[in-house]
């Protein structure tokens, strides 16, 4: 056996690479992160964490370091002008769905914080436990699978290079990332439907967002067309547009061209703007045919490059990490089998296929109010000298932008994931079900040793079994159905108090099973002859063994 000098290696120190090794340390699973630039890059590009994103931050402890980064709720707006500062053609205001309903499903809100700021914090969480060892300006220039260890090798400052056994890889390098294609996984779906210019500047806007913040502003004009997306309420902006790289380069937008495109953009040629990074991105739709070859697996944009016609990019990046992470730290400390592993793929797989089919549609419906190849022809007709073409064009985009409210957030996407169906990968979450096995648990506030807490902080690095007021048999056929896997148990009334109702859909005798990253694995509604045979069933289906069982 060749010596192991890191059980998982994590290539790329991109928010989906530190969750990783975040996840990794919580279970005292050591990792190497290794990350070609030299730090944290400054460049935002998601912003929006949806609500299933912000209860996995919170179960992480880190919501209110995001929170404290986060615009405040009062930039809820979405408008479609002509430029920043000039004539609205429409708006949508967040959240897109009722505030009732959105509390009664989550004990968080969807926010939007910019990606640097997460990917910072995730930074600094990863060093504070002191698990996972970050190594910055260190390039991973190949890996190659030897069964029972990955070879990888560095490329460190100076063109040093190095050589590291790991027993695991995940590559988290993003879309841009090479590793992928030398291990020859190929792609599918749609390769390219445009190319984007990222503007990331500083300015003071506040004379126009000081009466109506607005988070994410459309533009519709022949000039500067494209997007502006506020990153903290405060200074920091980007500015979205397309471009045609047949006709033209990145290298053709200087600063100094993109600080005047801005102004255009704005509509006020005397602001002052400050250009601090321009980053391209391609407008695809793909997913990797396989997640995993070998002991090497893929994880975020590695994985999946959706448009970003719904912001879930990153949002399924770090849900990729919360499921990957606690099966590779399982399977190293010896509580669950390798087939735990090859879940992993099953299970986020067709949540990235839903996404992406998601963003598409968003996309293509974005079209009838100015995204993509319509822009030109939209704004053109805004600014036709036939007054009554440009008020027809107006009342067109005055009925078609509130058609494009689901864009803008859906509690089903966000949160009704559901794994280990044959069908729909995502469910619709009802305000009065019990919660699915394979999704998350409904949220409910109850009482836990005095304190106010949600369903869905029950979570630990471990199993957690929940059985009924009378459902102690469960209890003790999970402490032997669970010798050596680190869990808990909680009895209803005793350890819980739910006020009366049943939120995990166990009536008095039932029990149900919730893994280490919150997924409902298994649920009984009443009392069993055969628990202990039920749970270790239920353990070895969740392990991914249960073909083995005859
Ligand atoms: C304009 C724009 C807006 C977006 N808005 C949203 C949004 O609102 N919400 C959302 O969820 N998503 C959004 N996204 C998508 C989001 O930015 C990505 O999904 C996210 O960055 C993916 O994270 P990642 O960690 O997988 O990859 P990345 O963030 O790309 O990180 C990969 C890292 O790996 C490093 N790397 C690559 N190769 C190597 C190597 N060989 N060795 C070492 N290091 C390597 C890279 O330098 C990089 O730091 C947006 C994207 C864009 C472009």
């Amino acid at each position: 056996m060749t010596a192991i000098d890191t059980p998982v290696l994590i290539v790329g120190a991109g928010p989906v690479g530190l969750a990783t090794a975040y996840v990794l340390g919580r279970h005292g699973v050591p990792s190497l992160v290794c990350e070609k630039f030299d730090g944290v890059n400054p460049h935002p590009r998601a912003h929006v964490l949806t609500l299933r994103t912000m209860e996995i931050l919170r179960d992480w402890g880190l919501a209110d370091k995001v929170l404290d980064e986060a615009v405040g709720p009062e930039w809820k707006n979405v408008l479609w002008r002509t430029t920043f500062s000039g004539e609205e053609l429409g708006r949508i205001v967040l959240p897109t769905e009722s505030q009732e309903h959105l509390d009664f499903v989550s004990p968080v809100s969807t926010t939007s914080c910019a990606q640097d700021r997460v990917q910072q914090i995730l930074l600094d969480a990863v060093h504070e436990q002191g698990v996972a060892e970050v190594r910055f300006g260190t390039e991973i220039i190949d890996v190659d699978d030897k069964g029972d260890v990955v070879h990888a090798q560095l490329l460190k400052a100076g063109n040093v290079a190095e050589s590291v056994a790991a027993r695991y890889a995940v590559l988290a390098h993003g879309a841009s990332g090479l590793l992928r294609d030398r291990l020859a996984i190929d792609m599918d779906g749609i390769p390219e439907f445009g190319r984007q210019i990222n503007v990331y500047f500083h300015a003071d806007l506040t004379r126009w967002t000081d009466n109506d913040p607005a988070l994410l502003v459309w533009l519709l004009n022949t000039a500067a067309p494209g997007g502006m997306i506020g990153m903290d309420g405060k200074r920091r902006w980007t500015y979205n547009f397309g471009y045609d790289p047949d006709t033209e380069s990145v290298a053709d937008y200087t600063r100094a061209r993109c600080a005047d495109l801005i102004r255009q953009a704005i509509g006020d040629d005397d602001v002052e703007i400050d250009v601090q990074s321009i980053g391209t991105w391609r407008l695809a739709s793909r997913i990797a045919r396989t997640y995993r070859t070998g002991n090497i697996f893929l994880a975020g944009d590695a994985a999946h490059e959706f448009p970003p016609t719904g912001g879930l990019g990153m949002n399924t990046g770090i849900a990729d990490a919360h499921n990957i992470a606690w099966k590779l730290a399982g399977t190293l400390n010896g509580w669950a089998p390798e087939s735990l592993l090859s879940t992993y793929e099953s299970e986020r797989k067709p949540v990235a296929e839903s996404n992406a089919e998601f963003s598409v549609h968003n996309a293509l419906k974005m079209a009838e109010c100015g995204l993509g190849p319509t822009t030109e022809a939209i704004a053109s007709l805004l600014e036709s000298g036939n007054a009554a073409t440009a008020a027809a064009e107006r009342a067109r985009l005055a009925e078609a932008i509130p058609r494009q409210r689901d864009h803008f957030g859906s509690v089903d996407q966000e949160i009704g994931h559901i794994y280990g169906t044959d069908c729909a990968p995502i469910a619709p979450i009802y305000p009065h079900s019990r919660g699915v096995v394979g999704g998350r648990p409904v949220h409910r506030w109850i009482t836990r040793a005095g304190r106010r807490v949600s369903t869905l902080d029950l979570t630990i690095s471990g199993f957690t079994l929940i059985a009924g007021p009378d459902g102690m048999a469960w209890v003790g056929a999970f402490e032997q159905a669970a010798t050596g896997i680190p869990h808990q148990v909680l009895v209803m009334d005793r350890d819980i108090d739910t006020g009366g109702e049943d939120p995990f859909g166990i009536a008095e005798c039932g029990a149900v099973l919730i893994r280490p990253d919150g997924h409902i694995g298994w649920r009984a509604e009443a009392r069993s002859g055969t628990s202990v045979v039920d749970l270790a069933q239920a353990l070895d289906k969740i392990f991914g063994a249960h073909q083995l069982i005859s």
